[in-house]
């Protein structure tokens, strides 16, 4: 029985979780904070209570704007922190000046905190790794009986993105405009997307710096991630049809992609293990790994149409995910090249095999040719303005539950 904080059984943020995120305290400004139940805790006055290493962390290295520091001292010392704020909360033997001290100054309710960014992303790279997204990707806009090309199976495939315009979940993004080619138009025309979509995927946050030149084996590559996000990758898919010929998506992603602020700490994920699809063809030794490295994490997308409840859309799992965040992490260093703590790996649009667990609205909807009707009697064929898109996820097992909370966006109408 804990007196301080009432968590409710289906929380996400149960003790087992305590995840990192900062929040904006009122009369303090951004501090690192966790959240347990429907409580923010304010970590910088629990540094300054002592209840954290001081031969790691200064209490100062609370009072910030990013988790990019707090995150560099490594997964050992935050899971530490992380292990503190556990045993604190598991104790209900407070003294009434000690319970009155943490409802006063450390405890807010998560409805009165704003969330921020929670590291500064440095770098963004998105991967490609759900064999049932590109095989319907393929199907629709290749060949259906050749969905995967040749590289698929031997390459977790991915491309750089862009970092700037990753935002935070409850940011309003304005629908992009952008050049498209209508098929029955001979040349292009510019205006805003018709064609605006979600992804529904997850991300890993770097913890660990490799330097330039130094790959990251599979065995090693877990060390070097300290958590994940539920992730958005926005998409408007009229504009990439057009523009991604022969080198990738450009301006149809990097208009906005939104995370979920509370980053969840692999130590908090590890009850939740589970083995991923077999790969066949067998991968080349680099890629080869031990052990299950996929993650049992239940997902969902729904979508709240302005003065409407909001429906569910999509119910996808983390553990259908071809190639593991190991198996990203070591191909990405393959070559030498060099991830630094806070860099952002989104997996890649994350569809089941079922069509209730397609990732996008693109197959959701097969295309535009199977659109939903909505409670207020709208139709959807993608996301209209003035929508709010949300994401939600969380593991569970034998009572435990470990989730993300939400990555939320509303979609304004496009700027003039
Ligand atoms: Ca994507």
């Amino acid at each position: 029985m804990n007196s301080l904080i009432d968590i409710k059984p289906d929380s996400d943020f149960s003790l087992h979780n305590i995840p990192f995120g900062v929040g904006i305290i009122p009369g303090s400004g951004p501090r690192i904070c966790t959240r347990i139940g429907d409580k923010v805790v304010d970590l910088s006055i629990m540094a300054n209570q002592g209840y954290f290493d001081r031969g790691i962390y200064e209490d100062s290295d609370f009072a910030t704007s990013t988790l990019n520091n707090f995150i560099s001292k490594g997964r050992e010392a935050a899971n530490a922190v992380r292990l503190s704020i556990q045993n604190c909360f598991l104790d209900s033997n407070y003294s009434q000046p000690e319970a009155e001290f943490f409802q006063q100054n450390i405890l807010y309710d998560a409805s009165e905190i704003q969330m921020l960014m929670p590291v500064q992303i440095g770098d963004y790279t998105d991967f490609y790794s759900s064999i049932e997204h590109a095989t319907n990707v393929g199907i629709m806009f290749r060949d259906p009986a050749n969905a995967l090309l040749p590289n698929w199976k031997h390459i977790p495939v991915g491309y750089h993105g862009r970092a700037s315009s990753i935002v935070v979940s409850g940011t309003e993004v304005y629908r992009p405009k952008g050049q498209t080619k209508p098929a029955d138009l001979s040349l292009p025309i510019f205006g805003p997307t018709k064609q605006l979509d979600f992804e529904l995927e997850t991300a890993f946050i770097v913890g660990k710096e490799n330097t330039l030149g130094e790959s990251v084996t599979t065995d090693e590559a877990e060390n070097n991630i300290f958590g994940m996000v539920l992730f958005n990758d926005l998409s408007a898919r009229d504009i990439q049809s057009w523009e991604y010929v022969p080198l990738g998506p450009f301006l149809s992603k990097n208009f906005a992609s939104v995370i979920s602020p509370w980053i969840v700490m692999m130590d908090a994920l590890e009850p939740f293990r589970c083995r991923g699809p077999v790969q066949e063809p067998e991968v080349l030794p680099y890629l080869k790994f031990s052990g299950r490295r996929n993650f049992d994490i239940k997902l969902e997308v729904l979508i709240k149409p302005e003065n409407c409840d909001e429906v569910s859309v999509c119910k996808s799992n983390f553990k259908y995910i071809y190639w593991n965040m190991s198996q990203q992490l070591a191909h990405h260093t393959v070559n030498g090249c060099n991830m630094r703590v806070g860099d952002l790996c989104g997996s890649g649009t994350i569809s089941g095999p079922e069509p209730g667990s397609y990732g996008s609205m693109l197959e959701l909807t097969w295309k535009g040719t199977k659109p939903f009707i909505m409670p207020d009697g709208t139709e959807r064929k993608f996301i209209n303005d003035n929508d709010t898109i949300i994401m939600r996820g969380y593991a569970e097992k034998e009572g435990m539950r470990v989730g993300f909370g939400e990555a939320l966006v509303h979609i304004m109408p496009a700027k003039l």
